[in-house]
């Protein structure tokens, strides 16, 4: 690893962060001949959550060169998704090869240790500089429109360096947009904390079915379980914040209650023990108000993050990274910063990929919503429309579009009228 050059400006980009969004910028920006220093605070390979990828970020893989890699690393195939309510009565099997074009028809159950790894080492044989541990605390302006003047801390020494572009991919911290001063919009009305932990000898479905993600909803929250490699399921569990506090912060209390309290839980922990102790996280929708200024772009979770019920966060988190990258390469090229309506233009497009998940989380949460979910009626092709949302299409197109919509007026009518049958446990 060489030291970095800090007397003049060595980089054309700095990218913080090295987890999907920032290896994703970084190859796509190096490839195109840019002088790329990717700072990340870590070393790898590093625990992260987020272990679900959804088929739509087959392109990305396919482009970036990794999607034979990730065959060869022996991570679960993933097939569909699956929803259940907690006493095991109602349920819902989505099949990607069903509904979706065959590039589609699959995806993984990734260890995002091996698969963020994979993703940094790809940066770097593009010919992106890696420097791990090496952890970014201050960003300032050189000028109104840049350069930047970044400083961090690596090995107890702190460095500096000037660039003309950043790309922000440093996670929920945010850390470029708090440092700009961008303000914050709640996405989402409550909050709630992700209590997880990986376990084995969990019950698992047989054939095909036993890579799909199981999500099991009860009137306060849910679980999700995620098959990964060896035996490992990744089981974790939302619920309000009010009741993490309720068990004065005990969450392996929270964890446990919750388990005995709905069968189907019961039923597949049975004979699982857990091999790391439980995490917690707070786990509520944000983002910034914009994603851009004249030369930092935010990409992945550090624009905004969204309610992880849809396995959403890390197909947003390479598509925003890929998009950044292709603003910065057209503006470097024609050696200018991003106009306004570019920087609008991003934010505008990554903000619209969020809203296709926040409609649906919507629609999730709400009692009424998860009923039409769980019974989405046949006719007008409904379900196929649904479908490609579980598969992670954003770009959803005229028909598939007013279906979602259609399905969203369903939801709220279902508050006054029995569309679908009701769902007793969760009245
Ligand atoms: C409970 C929970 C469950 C989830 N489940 C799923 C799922 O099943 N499927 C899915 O797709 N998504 C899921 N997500 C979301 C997913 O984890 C994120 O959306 C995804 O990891 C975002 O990628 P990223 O590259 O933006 O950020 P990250 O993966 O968080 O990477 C950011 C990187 O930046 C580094 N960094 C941070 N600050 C600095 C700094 N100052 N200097 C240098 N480096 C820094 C960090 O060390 C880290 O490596 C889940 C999230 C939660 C909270």
């Amino acid at each position: 690893m060489s030291a970095v050059d800090s007397s003049h400006d060595s980089h054309d980009v700095v990218v913080i962060g090295g987890g999907p969004a920032g290896s994703v910028a970084g190859t796509f920006l190096a490839r195109e001949g840019l002088r790329v220093l990717l700072l990340e605070k870590e070393h790898f390979p590093r625990f992260a959550i987020g272990e679900s990828l959804l088929p739509y970020s087959n392109d990305i893989l396919r482009e970036l060169g990794v999607f034979e890699d990730l065959e060869k690393a022996g991570f679960t195939p993933k097939h569909g998704a699956e929803f259940c309510t907690g006493e095991g009565a109602r349920f819902q099997r989505f099949w990607f090869a069903k509904s979706l074009q065959p590039q589609y028809a699959q995806s993984f159950q990734v260890d995002r240790a091996t698969f963020d790894h994979i993703l940094l080492n790809k940066a770097a044989e593009a010919g992106c500089h890696v420097q791990q541990g090496a952890k970014v605390t201050r960003l300032a302006p050189v000028s109104e429109a840049g350069p930047h003047r970044l400083e961090f801390q690596t090995e107890g020494t702190t460095r500096t360096v000037t660039t003309r572009w950043i790309i922000d991919a440093s996670g929920r911290g945010g850390f470029a947009g708090k440092a700009l001063g961008i303000p914050k919009l709640q996405t989402q009305k409550s909050r709630r904390v992700a209590i997880y932990g990986h376990f084995k000898g969990v019950l698992r479905n047989s054939g095909k079915a036993g890579g799909h993600t199981t999500i099991v909803r009860f009137k306060d929250g849910w679980f999700w379980l995620i098959p990964l490699a060896n035996d490992v399921t990744s089981v974790g569990l939302v619920v309000p914040t009010e009741t993490v506090r309720l068990c004065e912060g005990d969450v392996s209390q929270v964890f446990e209650q919750a388990v005995r309290a709905n069968p189907e839980l019961v039923a597949r922990l049975a004979r699982a023990q857990n091999t790391v102790p439980l995490r917690a996280t707070a786990d509520y929708s944000w983002r910034f108000r914009s994603f851009a200024t004249p030369r930092v772009l935010l990409a992945g979770d550090a624009a905004g993050f969204v309610d992880p019920i849809f396995s959403s966060g890390v197909l947003l988190a390479m598509k925003s990274g890929r998009l950044a990258a292709h603003e910065i390469i057209r503006a470097h090229q024609q050696n200018r910063e991003l106009s306004e309506g570019e920087q609008i233009q991003y934010t505008r497009k990554v903000a619209e990929w969020m809203e296709v998940y926040h409609g649906i989380v919507n629609a999730f949460y709400k009692r009424p919503g998860f009923e039409v979910f769980m019974n989405p009626a046949a006719f007008l092709k409904i379900p196929g429309s649904i479908a490609h949302i579980v598969g992670g299409n954003t770009e959803l197109p005229f028909s598939l579009g007013w279906r979602f919509k259609l399905f969203q007026a369903l939801c709220g009518l279902q508050r006054f009228f029995n569309i679908a049958p009701a769902i007793s446990s969760l009245r």
